[in-house]
């Protein structure tokens, strides 16, 4: 498979029929393929996908995948929630039957030029805030991906002078084979979805793969802070741009007097005083950093890009501020998933913080948040099936309660919170024991506030 005009008349099955599963098969069917999908979920969850499915002439199975899937298929593709140990997977790889991650087939009818943006936390704010950067300079472009925007939905349509700016969790750099970003940018390698992928190294190995195909022409732009990230250099082909908050870099962004700088051939341009940017927290700079570098390499003007990190307002439901109720501000961080992105947001927040954790435990370890949580949080306020194990490596640090759901530990957090204070929902663990996703959460946690807000 190579191109549009090898893709009319095979034969593929899609595995899963979420977003992006439904999109690649929509994205083969109009190229002419002959397309088949399967899904674990039962039909009657299915109703919307199923119509559209029998629009698209596409045929389906669900309740599981058989081996209907496999035979007689010149190719399959997976959707990124789909396990990658299957074992109907490892009878078709005996068969010699190709698989195929969705993002690597959008990736062969893609005619812009490509920006891949990867890492365990940062990536929706970084590819959105490049976006924007992008708009300012007045460049055709578009965001997508792991974003909400599938690759596959939009990827026929753009023609070579656009860019394509493409965040890419690790599930979906899996599975890649010849994709070929022209600038690859990783911001850090932190324990994440290691329920799924058995250990760091073979995390690491996926977020690699960015990298995979790079040449001499290509760039790769790397945190120099984040020394799992930094190291990767030395197997990059492509040429070396980094960012960095704390230190001066050879190639790239980094904070130079209260500035944020950027350095290519020897020379220094200022770009923005890092007060001046509007996304605030440690992070955020780093977010913004990176986005300058990439910005940079494209060619983008200082001033576009210094009027877009002074606008940019950041992303909904990552430390949102939604209220301030009685002299106490909320804070929305739902999509903090992991334990990394609640020290980060720890440490973006000001002091005393009534914490309000938990949901569906991603393998994480909380105890690395135990100095953070002494220094700045009053209580905290536990909910979701991860709520024990939390409770238990925190130690009694500080007062903790737990809450049946998020509403009442909303309620709790307003009892414990004092004026002055923050009370901030960043879960450190995946929504999917009591919603939909996070943004559910978030959802929830904003309507909750803003009912105590009328309460007043
Ligand atoms: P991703 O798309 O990688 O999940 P987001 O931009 O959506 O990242 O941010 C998710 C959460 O991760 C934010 O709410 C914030 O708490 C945290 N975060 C954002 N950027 C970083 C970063 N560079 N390093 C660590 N944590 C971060």
């Amino acid at each position: 498979m190579k191109g549009k005009k090898r893709i009319k008349g095979c034969k593929v099955t899609v595995f899963g029929a979420a977003k992006s599963g439904m999109a690649v098969a929509s994205l083969l069917r109009r190229n002419g393929a002959d397309v088949f999908i399967t899904e674990v979920k039962k039909e009657d969850e299915l109703k919307n996908e199923i119509e559209k499915l029998k629009q698209l002439e596409v045929g389906w199975e669900t309740g599981g995948h058989t081996h209907k899937a496999i035979e007689g298929k010149d190719f399959l593709v997976l959707s990124p929630g789909v396990p990658t140990d299957l074992s109907l997977l490892k009878e078709a790889l005996d068969k010699k039957i190709p698989i195929f991650s969705e993002i690597e087939v959008a990736y062969r009818f893609c005619e812009g030029k490509i920006i891949g943006i990867t890492g365990s936390n940062g990536k929706t704010t970084t590819a959105t805030l490049l976006g924007e950067i992008l708009k300012l300079d007045k460049r055709k472009y578009v965001v997508c991906g792991n974003i909400g925007l599938p690759f596959s939905e939009v990827v026929d349509v753009l023609t070579e002078d656009y860019i394509v700016v493409l965040e890419l969790s690790s599930f979906q750099l899996e599975k890649t084979q010849e994709f070929h970003p022209k600038i690859a940018a990783v911001l850090n390698i932190t324990p994440d979805h290691l329920d799924r992928h058995l250990d760091l190294n073979s995390y690491r190995e996926a977020k690699k793969r960015i990298f995979k195909n790079q040449t001499s022409d290509d760039f790769s732009v790397l945190n120099s802070d984040d020394p799992e990230t930094s190291s990767l250099e030395s197997e990059i082909k492509s040429r070396g741009f980094f960012f960095s908050t704390q230190g001066e870099v050879k190639q790239g962004a980094f904070v130079k007097e209260d500035m944020l700088v950027f350095r290519h051939l020897g020379e220094e341009e200022r770009v923005i005083a890092i007060d001046e940017i509007r996304i605030k927290g440690p992070h955020n700079l780093s977010n913004s950093a990176c986005a300058a570098t990439v910005a940079k390499l494209l060619g983008v003007e200082t001033e576009p890009l210094a009027s877009a990190l002074k606008t940019f307002p950041g992303v909904e439901h990552r430390l949102e501020e939604v209220a301030t109720v009685s002299g106490v501000k909320y804070i929305n961080d739902s999509k903090a998933t992991n334990v990394n992105s609640v020290w980060y947001a720890l440490r973006s927040t000001d002091p005393p913080i009534v914490l309000l954790m938990g949901g569906r435990d991603k393998g994480g370890d909380f105890t690395r948040l135990a100095e953070q949580i002494k220094k700045r949080v009053r209580s905290l306020i536990l909910l979701g099936e991860a709520k024990k194990k939390i409770k238990a490596q925190l130690k009694g640090l500080v007062p903790t309660f737990f809450a049946q759901d998020l509403e009442e530990a909303v309620d709790l957090a307003k009892k414990q919170a004092q004026a002055g204070d923050c009370v901030l929902l960043s879960p450190g663990c995946s929504s999917f024991d009591m919603f939909d996703n996070y943004e559910h959460r978030g959802r929830v946690f904003k309507t909750r506030v803003l009912e105590k807000k009328d309460e007043i």
